[in-house]
């Protein structure tokens, strides 16, 4: 079984411009009060991340 949905999506940093697959485990997540969970640059701790297909 291969799930390719993962890896047609990439995160990237807006700030230092880390990229990885969206949903990756390089990602690290947290959660903010209000907004719910996000995902944070392990490189630089940005929360400005995008993810396109
Ligand atoms: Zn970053």
């Amino acid at each position: 079984m291969v799930s390719d949905q993962m890896t047609h999506e990439r995160s990237r940093c807006r700030n230092c411009g880390f990229e990885a697959p969206g949903g990756d485990d390089e990602w690290r997540r947290i959660t903010v009060p209000k907004l719910g969970r996000m995902t944070q640059c392990p490189d630089c701790g940005s929360t400005d991340v995008i993810t396109s297909r």
